[in-house]
């Protein structure tokens, strides 16, 4: 007879920090137990041993999962592309990191962007945007969505009344990213709540407008849009959650019901996340996440006070520095697990001189810095050990005219710093060299 097995303790009892170290390892997802780190599973397909066992499975997939219960239970493992261990473990942490019910990943962040707004919105409906997003995420918007005949506003929704004004019937979702890549504008998540909310009273729950948020340059340390009224997260998980620029993946957080939706979603349309690349932000970037941020802070804090004092430089707009420019809304919107200010890794800079001057500055301390830096690195993408510059105007943000630019609140002069996990000494010292006499 098998003895009774003691039951685990509860992670509950402990913080946020740790259980994003520990997970649930302990329960059903996972019957491995004497492995200390998730073995990487690989697994197509799995043994139903019966008929009515493979039955129940296909029954219980993708139902909303409400009851403490049943979500306790052993899943049924049928086929990847519905469900899988690891993925399912990296998904427990990021709903616990957003402080969501429930997570869905998927291949890429543009994969996770999609299926939330697919299952958002529909032909005939409208999308009301902030105007500074994510390139793909534009053009899914303007080249693909009209196919669909799902129209998109974009607004400036730091300027009040302005979000109210792109409302209409027909729209079923608010859509921004807080900070913005590249400006790192931010959006007050609460008034965008207040001002759907304002709608939604007169609308049945089906016609509701959803707020979803793409709290990638955040990332789940320094801000949980759930907690400030959104209805659902997406996050390129290929940034500071894998945080080691070593996988790509996406996730979409939310309701229980939302998960149903997602779930379906992604069986359907198939963009899932392998369990290869599931495993290392499981087990390297997720237990990692508030140690690395934390870290980049600071030295982002230490980078942006040397920028703001360079003679070069016209502007720093950096979250954590009081000369930002919604400093206010940053300290209430942007709050780490224990209720520090969280102002995150990301600077944006903005070079002096006339946007043709200037812009031509900017592309010469990028020259710069690739040929002579040791400790900055000249690429796209953000959120890793390494510290990335990039320039927006002529490379992530180049799809938008010259001449719209501005108006799109990307300056010609303008760089972008993913700051690493460098000694910030080292950074600075990059940056002077590359920065004299430009
Ligand atoms: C990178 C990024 C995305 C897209 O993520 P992928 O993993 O590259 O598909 C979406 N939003 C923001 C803000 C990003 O930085």
């Amino acid at each position: 007879m098998a003895k009774k097995k003691a039951k685990p303790p509860s992670p509950d009892a402990y913080s946020i920090h740790s259980q994003l170290i520990h997970g649930r390892s302990r329960d059903e997802h996972w019957d491995y137990r004497h492995h200390v780190v998730p073995p990487l599973s690989s697994s197509s397909t799995y043994r139903l041993e019966g008929a009515s066992r493979g039955a129940r499975g296909f029954a219980e997939f993708a139902q909303e999962q409400h009851d403490p219960e049943k979500r306790r239970k052993a899943p049924i493992y049928i086929y990847d592309r519905l469900a899988e261990p690891t993925r399912d473990m990296l998904e427990e942490a990021l709903a616990l990191s957003e402080q969501g019910q429930a997570c869905v990943t998927f291949a890429t962040g543009m994969a996770a962007i999609a299926a939330a707004l697919g299952i958002c919105v529909f032909s005939g409906h409208h999308i009301a945007a902030h105007r500074t997003i994510y390139g793909s995420t534009y053009s899914l918007m303007t080249q693909w969505f009209p196919k669909l005949k799902i129209s998109t506003t974009f607004a400036d929704f730091t300027r009040p009344g302005a979000l109210e004004r792109a409302l209409r019937p027909t729209t079923r979702a608010i859509y921004l990213e807080s900070p913005a890549n590249p400006n790192l504008q931010l959006v007050d998540i609460a008034a965008a709540r207040r001002a759907a909310d304002a709608v939604n009273a007169k609308r049945r729950e089906r016609d509701r407008i959803r707020i979803v948020v793409d709290n990638t340059f955040a990332t789940p340390f320094c801000q949980r849009p759930l907690t400030l009224g959104a209805d659902l997260v997406v996050h390129s998980l290929t940034k500071n959650i894998c945080g080691f620029g070593t996988d790509m993946g996406g996730a979409a957080i939310g309701s229980y019901r939302d998960q149903s939706a997602l779930l379906s979603y992604r069986k359907d349309f198939g963009g899932v996340l392998s369990p290869k690349g599931a495993w290392p932000i499981l087990v390297h970037g997720v237990p990692t996440l508030s140690l690395r941020v934390r870290h980049q802070e600071r030295t982002a804090h230490e980078v942006a006070g040397f920028l703001e004092q360079h003679p070069a430089i016209a502007r720093v707009l950096y979250p954590g520095l009081p000369t930002f420019p919604q400093y206010e809304l940053a300290r209430r919107q942007m709050v780490d697990y224990d209720g520090n200010f969280a102002p995150g890794n990301m600077v944006y800079f903005i070079v002096k001189g006339p946007h043709a001057k200037a812009r031509a500055r900017a592309e010469r301390l990028i020259d710069r810095l690739a040929r002579d830096a040791y400790t900055i690195t000249l690429a796209v993408s953000l959120g890793q050990v390494r510290t990335l510059v990039e320039h927006p105007s002529s490379m992530t943000h180049s799809s938008v005219p010259l001449d719209k630019q501005v108006k799109e609140g990307i300056d010609p002069g303008g760089v972008r710093i993913s700051i690493g996990l460098e000694d910030p000494r080292d950074l600075i010292q990059d940056l002077r060299k590359a920065l004299a006499g430009i």
